[in-house]
């Protein structure tokens, strides 16, 4: 099989890749490791900045978000039982989206899969070739079968674990790494979520209140890495939940039925450059950030965006300009993304190595937001844009 761009992954980067390319009347396959199904049910983000809803509406596929998704307004901390209410329009003309990445993927691959262009499902990636040359290649199984993917370019969209960042010779990407020594056991429970994304900096732990739909909640605490789900019973859950939202009397956090779990450990990491010669790496598989900021879905985005101007550039003229610069392009965006997304989860997570003098700081800043507008709108600012790029 021949194409002009071979896309390993069908996560959002893939996806709105392949999506973005075919406007320009660029070629691609996709090879996903695993089933649609698994690729639809991973529940993840669900925090759109503007430039991510913008590019679903104008690949004509936002219908159903439009319809479905929440328009959110506010962004609330919570600590020492008081709450500082970020208005985000009022600080800065703009409010984001609730639509979760399992619906935009789902949405992404029904049409990728009505347009008739290659979306291969149980495709696993085994081998890449020739990277360095103009005839990549690309191995793969495929029903238990070995096949092969020739093409001009090879996006690497395959997340952390992917097998595209690892093909690059050894020395020739560099990596930076935050490890957290805790996670976010996450769930979504059917009960009517609270008014606005709510976060709380407690002395027992940081949690998170967040919405997928009017019924649907979906809620997070901080937990060390030690813990497994069967540690947190439903009860023990919501207790936690309660406590730490300073939800004295239990009324405020409406509880509903529990029916998906997962615990995702934090981390922030970063590989440079993003290209080696025509393979070309985009989203979570060149970078993570913890997720607080809710970033990474919006990251992913604007990089394939940059990657498919730069590849139409090619396609339409032969300059090879805008692809050698791929990687520059992107590197300041995601330090400020991963800048911003750190210092978030500083300002709002217990760290076991905290002093005394510590919380007091992370405490001092917090008092300092509520009081100061300008701080207020610092937060507001990167929270609903750090992640637009232009076309
Ligand atoms: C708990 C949690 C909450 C989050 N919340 C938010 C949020 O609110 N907002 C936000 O913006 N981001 C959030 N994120 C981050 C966001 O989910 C990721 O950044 C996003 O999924 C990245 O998309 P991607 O396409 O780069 O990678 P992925 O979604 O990881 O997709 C990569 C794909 O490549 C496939 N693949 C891997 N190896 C191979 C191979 N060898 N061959 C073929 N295919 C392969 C995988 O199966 C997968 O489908 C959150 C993440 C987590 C874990």
């Amino acid at each position: 099989m021949k194409t002009q761009v071979g896309i390993i992954g069908a996560g959002p980067a893939g996806l709105f890749l392949s999506h973005l390319l075919n406007q320009h009347g660029i070629e691609s396959v996709i090879l996903e490791a695993r089933s649609r199904a698994y690729a639809e049910g991973r529940v993840r983000a669900g925090v759109l900045e503007a430039g991510t809803i913008n590019t679903l509406n104008n690949l004509g596929l936002g219908d159903r978000m439009n319809r479905e998704g929440l328009v959110d307004n506010g962004l609330d901390m919570r600590f020492r039982g008081r709450t500082i209410h970020l208005d985000l329009p009022g600080l800065t003309g703009r409010s984001v989206k609730i639509y979760g990445q399992q619906e935009v993927v789902k949405d992404l691959i029904a049409a990728r899969l009505e347009s008739g262009d290659p979306l291969i499902f149980d495709a696993e990636v085994i081998r890449l070739e020739g990277l360095d040359s103009d005839a990549p290649r690309i191995h793969y199984r495929h029903e238990g079968i070995e096949k092969t993917l020739d093409c001009l370019f090879v996006a690497g969209c395959d997340g952390f674990h992917g097998i595209a960042r690892a093909a690059v010779p050894e020395g020739l990407i560099q990596t930076y790494t935050r490890e957290y020594d805790f996670a976010w056991l996450g769930v979504l429970a059917h009960a009517a979520p609270m008014a606005d994304m709510t976060y709380t900096n407690h002395d027992r732990g940081f949690a998170l209140c967040s919405r997928r739909s009017m019924s649907i909640s979906r809620l997070y605490l901080q937990v060390p890495l030690s813990d497994t789900q069967e540690d947190w019973s439903d009860s023990r859950f919501w207790d936690e939940l309660h406590t730490r939202m300073f939800d004295g009397n239990g009324q405020e956090i409406q509880e509903g039925k529990i029916f998906q779990r997962d615990i995702a450990r934090l981390r922030s990491y970063i590989a440079q450059p993003m290209q080696y010669g025509n393979l070309f790496l985009a989203g979570d598989a060149v970078h993570i950030v913890p997720p607080a900021g809710a970033k990474g879905l919006n990251m992913a985005v604007a990089d394939v965006r940059v990657l498919c101007r730069s590849m139409a550039a090619f396609f339409s003229t032969g300059s090879r300009a805008g692809l050698d610069r791929y990687s520059a392009e992107c590197e300041q965006r995601i330090w400020k993304t991963i800048r911003f997304s750190v210092h978030l989860t500083g300002l709002l997570h217990r760290f076991n190595e905290h002093t005394p003098f510590e919380r007091g700081t992370q405490l001092a800043e917090l008092e300092h937001i509520a009081s100061s507008e300008s701080a207020q709108r610092m937060i507001a600012e990167q929270y609903v844009n750090l992640s637009d790029v232009a076309d």
